[in-house]
């Protein structure tokens, strides 16, 4: 089978936040009827890969199974070249449950004082992974390098982007106007990686 998607076709969003799926919509000009697994009720699998790539592929073929539909899902994170690509896929979970990422900054800073290294290079990842029920899929992967920026500056983003500053620029995301991380960022990366595949 061709690994296309047709406008209007219906796609399951392998998430469970609804936040998420309406960001998606809009990246993918609404050309899709997107439903999440969420609605769907379907369960969210262990990501138990060991690579940005291995995660969104699993989770977007358990979607796909359990629904019959084609299914899109992503995973993402900082990856800190002094230690080894830490936090990596581990992103999410070094903020622990309650998603605290002041707390998740200050271990990347402690871990890189342990390490010894003066090198603040890291970068951002973001895999992409459509699959369809009957087993093809298509995997992409977007990326983006930068500095690391101690102490965190910048009130405007998530996650880890106060303390990261993309290449060439003085701002870390977390100082940045929205609109200009999201045109540079892995995401769109990604996001115009899978277009270029799609459609
Ligand atoms: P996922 O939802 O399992 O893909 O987790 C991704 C984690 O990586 C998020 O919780 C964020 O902490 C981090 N992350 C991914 N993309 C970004 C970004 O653009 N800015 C800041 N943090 C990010």
């Amino acid at each position: 089978m061709a690994l296309t998607l047709e406008p209007g076709a219906r796609l399951v969003v392998a998430t469970h936040n609804a936040g998420k799926a309406r960001e998606l919509a809009e990246i993918l000009e609404n050309r899709f009827q997107l439903v999440t697994a969420g609605e769907l009720g379907l369960a969210e699998p262990e990501e138990t890969e060991s690579t940005f790539v291995g995660n969104a592929l699993l989770k977007a073929r358990a979607a796909a199974e359990a629904s019959g539909l084609p299914a899109l899902a992503d995973d993402s994170g900082l990856s800190v070249a002094a230690l080894d690509g830490a936090p990596g896929i581990y992103s999410a979970r070094w903020a622990g449950p309650g998603r605290d990422f002041m707390a998740a900054m200050r271990k990347v800073e402690e871990r890189l004082e342990e390490s010894g290294s003066e090198d603040l290079s890291a970068w951002f990842s973001c895999a992409l992974a459509i699959a369809w029920p009957d087993g093809p899929a298509v995997v992409v992967e977007g990326r983006i390098d930068g500095t690391l920026t101690f102490p965190p500056r910048g009130e405007r983003g998530f996650g880890y982007d106060p303390i990261f500053t993309p290449e060439g620029g003085a701002q870390t995301f977390g100082e940045m106007d929205p609109a200009a991380k999201d045109a540079m960022s892995h995401r769109a990366r990604a996001f115009a990686k899978l277009k270029a595949a799609l459609w």
